[in-house]
């Protein structure tokens, strides 16, 4: 089989880049190759679903600008005959919390944000407090807050993009990429799990945790390694008025969902490959007593269950690669290892990657920065402060 572009992994991103492809109208003969349509171990469904525009670097603000746009409509724009495509749009905001002992980044961070058409709000101490009255704030200097930042469920925004491609033009195909060849100057033909082989004039890496060990089929260093973490969903009983998106210096990041409240800590020991297991004690000795010296409520909750699952993590920098390999496989393009941004990057992602194989150029924003180079050259492009 010969095709024209060829997606490996059909998640969020690669469903993503599927549709703004098919929508463009100028990309014809599109396959996505998803070897688990359940997405049992796919990151996308057990994500946070967090959509924010508080970052240090201007392309991942201007990512996170167009992926809250995106997101706001989705339900009338990915609607298919009149059946909406419903996210659970929440815009709740964000609070980043500076309580590491120095906020100057946080400040020269807002600056960044507000420069860049953000929102947002710096608040002292005593606004915070003020503001939210369920929060300990006594060991905040300050936080940063976008009223207007949401929260999604990711699964549905993947589904959508997904059902929408196909609507489009675009074949999903249940298989799995277990060798890649190419001839030096370019990237030839997948093989697959079935015992097929594909041919495209264009391959789209998008294959999440997955995505290093594809890369290395082509003898291609992408330095993207799965990441185990684990998430808790719990109830408490006590009135909290409505929170944002809690996130601080000091690695807590939860929010309100449904009836409770989901969230986590990351442990930092645990080192990078598929690791399905979680702690069972990680809940009560380090995030339970951090959730409750935050949110004095929280001290009474019921943990109703945890999971695990993968960053698919740039090891580099811990930011998203998009765009060609350039100096490589010219046909090769990559849009991976977002590192726990990828819900939020995705519309964005698959805007400018398509823009970038179709057109040869970037339009409607420059992430040009995130390109493969960096990676080539090893030179780091990390976000400063809350990652
Ligand atoms: C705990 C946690 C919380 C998060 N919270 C947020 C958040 O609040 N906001 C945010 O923006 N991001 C968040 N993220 C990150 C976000 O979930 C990911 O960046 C995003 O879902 C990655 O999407 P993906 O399509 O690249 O990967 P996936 O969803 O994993 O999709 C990759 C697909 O590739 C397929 N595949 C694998 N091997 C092959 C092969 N050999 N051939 C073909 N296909 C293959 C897989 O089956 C899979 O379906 C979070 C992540 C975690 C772990």
């Amino acid at each position: 089989m010969s095709i024209d572009i060829l997606i490996i992994g059909g998640g969020l991103i690669g469903s993503s880049v599927a549709y703004h492809l098919a929508k463009s109208g100028k990309a014809s003969e599109i396959v996505v190759l998803e070897p688990d349509p359940t997405y049992e171990f796919a990151t996308t469904p057990k994500g946070s679903g967090g959509v924010r525009r508080l970052f240090s670097r201007p392309e991942n603000v201007a990512l996170g600008s167009y992926g809250l746009e995106f997101y706001s409509t989705f339900k009338e724009t990915m609607a298919i005959d009149g059946e909406p495509a419903d996210i659970s749009f929440k815009p709740q905001g964000y609070l980043f919390l500076s309580d590491g002992g120095d906020s100057s980044q946080m400040r020269s961070n807002y600056e960044t944000q507000t420069a860049n058409g953000v929102g947002a709000e710096l608040l002292e101490q005593g606004d915070l407090k003020k503001r939210f009255p369920s929060v300990n704030f006594d060991d905040v200097e300050i936080g940063v807050l976008t009223p207007d930042d949401a929260w999604i469920d990711p699964h549905a925004a993947m589904m959508g993009f997904r059902r929408m491609a196909r609507h489009l033009g675009v074949e999903y195909r249940k298989d799995r990429v277990v060798d890649w060849q190419g001839d030096g100057a370019a990237a030839r033909h997948v093989t697959l799990e079935s015992g097929q082989t594909i041919s495209a004039n264009t391959f789209v890496l998008a294959a999440g945790a997955w995505s290093g060990e594809i890369a290395a089929m082509l003898d291609w260093d992408v330095p993207i390694r799965p990441m185990s973490r684990q998430t808790h969903y719990f109830l408490c009983m006590a009135e909290i008025e409505p929170l944002p998106f809690l996130k601080s210096e000091t690695d807590l990041a939860f929010r309100p969902e449904g009836a409770g409240f989901t969230g986590g800590k990351p442990d930092w020991s645990v080192g990078p490959g598929f690791n399905w297991n979680y702690a069972p004690d990680w809940f009560e000795n380090e995030v339970w007593p951090a959730l409750a010296h935050r949110v004095p409520a929280l001290e009474e909750i019921r943990l109703e269950r945890t999971w695990a699952c993968h960053y698919e993590r740039n090891e580099l920098d811990k930011n998203a690669i998009i765009g060609r390999w350039d100096g490589g496989m010219e046909n090769v393009y990559i849009a991976s290892g977002f590192s726990g941004h990828g819900i939020m990057q995705a519309p964005g992602a698959g805007c400018a990657l398509s823009e970038l194989i179709l057109d040869g150029a970037y339009s409607t924003m420059d992430v040009t920065r995130l390109g493969y180079d960096r990676v080539a050259n090893n030179e780091p492009y990390p976000e400063l402060g809350i990652v």
